[in-house]
Parts: structure tokens; sequence; C-alpha cells
């Protein structure tokens, strides 16, 4: 059986990525977790997704970007992307990740190209939301941050912490001073435990621990998991607290436990659906046959299926 840090590694191998992302029948199996490889395609699924009552956030997929006119286009595409959120009316904000805009080659080229979008955001009153990928990058995702948030205001840029790093705690901590809106996840890339808790009830101990900060803060967060042990703790948090429902979002990826989302979304909860699209979908689904191995065989029995 496939590990989990066995399928990470594969989601790193571009000859395999060549092969996926052109083997027209592969793509198929990848509905599930991808809206789709347009953003006409991404526009229909957001619709769908507010009209069951939940938001949604744009993730235009690419990654680890190599050259500097292919950090431009995927500047060009969110441009595009804001503007036709305003132009359909569709209740959405965007993700995206520094590494997308260019973070490996230098990270002076990742703060421009984000700023232009967290500009543009701003005129147009949207939001736009930081990933955290790699604990390669956690330090200087968080100092371009802190940058664009010196010079942009809290409801115009926000960040995301992975409770599986020993570090998160205090990075909580310190981003809750500036403030900042924080989305807090467990993390899904292949860490050392040097930097990361190996065990499960750990990363989910830390979680509890770095969600109650954040909603006793007072500042709008989002609480991003598909574990229910995390939901009811989360629920069950809230209530003790008396924090209001309005005061936070839960988060979820398009695809997954989408009978959780409704649920929530039914009983009041702010709830944010994640909606990936693209051609550069490789690494993103891999990592997500990584969390739950037995996609692999959703994934295996639909491709004989034909
Ligand atoms: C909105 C959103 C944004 C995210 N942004 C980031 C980010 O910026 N950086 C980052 O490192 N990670 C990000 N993640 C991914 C996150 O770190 C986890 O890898 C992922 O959410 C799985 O963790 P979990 O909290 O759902 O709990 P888990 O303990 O992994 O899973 C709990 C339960 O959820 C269901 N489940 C979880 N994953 C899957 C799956 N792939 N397929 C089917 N069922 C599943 C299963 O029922 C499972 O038992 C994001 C997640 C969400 C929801």
């Amino acid at each position: 059986m496939l590990t989990r840090s066995a399928l990470i590694y594969l989601s790193r191998q571009e000859g395999l990525k060549n092969f996926a992302t052109r083997f027209s029948p592969f793509k198929k199996l990848t509905t599930r977790f991808i809206a789709g490889e347009t953003t006409a395609e991404a526009v229909a699924a957001i619709r769908d997704i507010n009209a069951r009552g939940c938001s949604a956030s744009f993730d235009h997929l690419n990654e680890s970007v190599s050259n500097v006119a292919a950090t431009e286009d995927e500047v060009r595409e969110y441009l595009h992307l804001l503007d036709l959120i305003d132009q359909t009316g569709i209740n959405s904000n965007v993700s995206i990740k520094l590494t997308q805009f260019g973070l490996e080659i230098d990270p002076e080229l990742a703060y421009r190209n984000a700023r232009q979008i967290v500009e543009e955001s701003k005129r147009r009153n949207n939001f736009v939301r930081v990933d955290m990928e790699g604990s390669n990058v956690t330090q200087v995702t968080i100092d371009i941050f802190k940058r664009l948030r010196s010079e942009f205001e809290l409801n115009d840029v926000g960040i995301v912490l992975q409770s599986y790093l020993y570090r998160t705690e205090q990075d909580a901590r310190d981003l809750l001073k500036i403030p900042a809106r924080i989305r807090l996840c467990k993390g899904a890339y292949d860490e050392p435990a040097e930097v990361a808790y190996p065990d499960k009830k750990d990363v989910d101990a830390n979680y509890v621990r770095v969600m109650q900060l954040l909603l006793s803060s007072g500042t709008y967060h989002g609480i991003a998991t598909h574990d229910p042990k995390m939901i009811d703790a989360t629920v069950d948090f809230v209530q003790r607290e008396g924090i209001p429902k309005s005061a936070f979002e839960f988060q979820m990826l398009y695809g997954i436990r989408r009978d959780l989302q409704e649920q929530l979304a039914r009983d009041g909860w702010g709830m944010r659906v994640y909606v990936p699209y693209g051609k550069h979908w490789y690494p993103y689904f891999m990592r997500r046959l990584a969390e739950r191995p037995a996609n692999i065989w959703f994934v295996m029995k639909n491709f004989l299926k034909g």
C-alpha cells in the first residue's frame, strides 16, 4: 500500500506530472477534487456551492513556478478572477500560493506579484488568502505576509498556519498581535520530525489549542478541516465561550465531505469551500490522495469503470 510520504514524494515528480496531466483518462479522475481546467467550470462550481449556502475561495492551481513570465501569467489570471467575481456576482474570495508568484526565484518578485493582487482585491472590496506551503518557505511566507499586512488592512489579506508544525502556536500568538486573519489547517506536506509533530494525536491537540487561541482573539478566522472531532471541539468551545457563529467560518476543500459542508451551512455556521481549478492539478490532487489513501481505491475503481 502506498504511504502518505510516498504519495507526497510522487506529487513532486515532474515526469509523472507531465504524463498524468497529458493522459486524458487520468484527467477525468480528478473531477472529484478539482472543479475543472477552466475559469468557466470553476465559476459554475462556485454558483452551485453558493446555492448550497456556502461561500468560496478560488484557487488557480499552480506552484513552484520557475520562470518570471509564468509568474506574470498567474498575476493576470488572478486579476481576471477578481473581475469575474464582480461581473458574475458569485460569493468568493481568492487564495494564492507564493511559489506560484515566484517565491523560489526571488522573494521580492513573489512579494511584488502578490501585492498587485492584494491591491486590486482591496479596490474591489475582496480578500486574498496567502496559502501556506512546505516548511522550507514558512518563514519567508510569514515575512511577505507581514509586509503586505503593514501596507493593507486586516480585511484585505490573511494567512494560513498549519497545526502540524511545532512553531505554529508561537506564530499564531505573534500574528494575532498585528492582528491578522488566519486560516488554521493541519498541514498537507511531508515534514520531518525536526519541525513537525509526527503523531496525528499531537497534530490534533495542537489544532485544538491554536483554534481556541484564534477564536478567543475577536478577529475573524477560518477553521479549515473536515475532521468531525476538530469541528465538534470548535462548536463546543464557541458555545461554552459565548462566541457568536458570525465571528468565524469553517472551511473545507471542494469535493470533500460535501454532506458535512451542507449540514454546517444549514445549521447557520459560516462555511467556505476552497475551489481549485486549472491545468496544473497534479501536486494538489496527489496531496488529496495522500491525506486519505482510501481515495486511491475510489480513483482506481472509476478508472476501471472507464
Ligand atoms: C479550506 C482549506 C484550505 C487549506 N489550505 C491549506 C494550506 O494553505 N496549506 C496546507 O498545508 N494545507 C492546507 N489545507 C489542507 C490541510 O492542511 C489538510 O491536509 C486537510 O484538510 C486534511 O486534514 P483534515 O483537517 O481534514 O483532517 P484529517 O485528520 O486529515 O481528516 C479527517 C477526516 O476528513 C476526511 N478527509 C480528509 N482529507 C480527505 C481527503 N483528501 N479525501 C477524503 N476525505 C478526507 C476523512 O473523513 C478524514 O477521516 C487546507 C484545507 C482546507 C480545508
